[in-house]
């Protein structure tokens, strides 16, 4: 198992530590050169959707994480990485990968509360520890989006088949059973993988021997 983080801007680092006390393999995803390893999952972290968006782009990496997003490889998106995520920005020029189909409001929440921490209930995963950073808030959501939190009436968590989006940031509180649940479906698609790559080498091989 091999996860890959964003790592050109913003809170890689805490992702990291806590993919580390995991023990859970990772790869520093920070130019073109990084996406010759073959990882099962991807963080994008929190940071400047902005700087992280141009950085991605003048890399050359955004198309080539735009299609390993479409073919599959699951996402856990925090915060800024919820925006570069995002098909729609309602108040930004641009969408950058632009895989997931919502509509997100950057920094969302109001100068008053720009920064604050609640506990809320996560579908599937009961109450959990939530801090938001200047945080966006999805304000659209289009075809097979599924709600997993809201706070203050907002969504502030989505799910999109293998992409995972939060308004907030999982890795700053010493709870990890967001990023458990983001490894199991890294596994599941690993599994996946590795069962059609056997199936293809035996049809090669069965080729063979004809
Ligand atoms: N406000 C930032 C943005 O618009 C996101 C903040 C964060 O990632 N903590 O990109």
């Amino acid at each position: 198992m091999l996860i890959g983080v964003l790592s050109v801007q913003g809170s890689f680092a805490e992702h990291i530590k806590v993919l580390d006390n995991m023990r859970i393999r990772h790869v520093q995803l920070r130019n073109f050169h990084d996406l010759s390893y073959i990882i099962d999952g991807l963080i994008l972290p929190g940071g400047e959707s902005t700087v992280q968006g141009k950085l991605i782009k003048e890399s050359g990496m955004l198309s080539h994480l735009r299609r390993q997003i479409n073919d599959g490889l699951p996402v856990l998106a925090t915060c800024a990485g919820m925006i570069l995520l995002a098909k729609d920005i309602s108040n930004d020029e641009k969408p950058h990968l632009a895989t997931l189909p919502i509509k997100v409001r950057r920094n969302g929440f109001g100068r008053q509360i720009e920064s604050f921490y609640t506990e809320e209930d996560f579908e599937g995963l009961g109450t959990l520890p939530m801090t938001f950073i200047r945080a966006p808030y999805v304000e659209k959501v289009y075809k097979d989006i599924k709600v997993l939190a809201t706070v203050k009436d907002r969504i502030v968590a989505v799910r999109y088949k293998n992409q995972i989006a939060l308004s907030f940031h999982p890795e700053l509180n010493d709870d990890y059973r967001i990023h458990g649940m983001f490894i199991d479906m890294a596994q599941k698609r690993k599994n996946q993988v590795q069962s059609l790559i056997a199936a293809a080498s035996l049809l090669t091989s069965e080729n063979l021997q004809i």
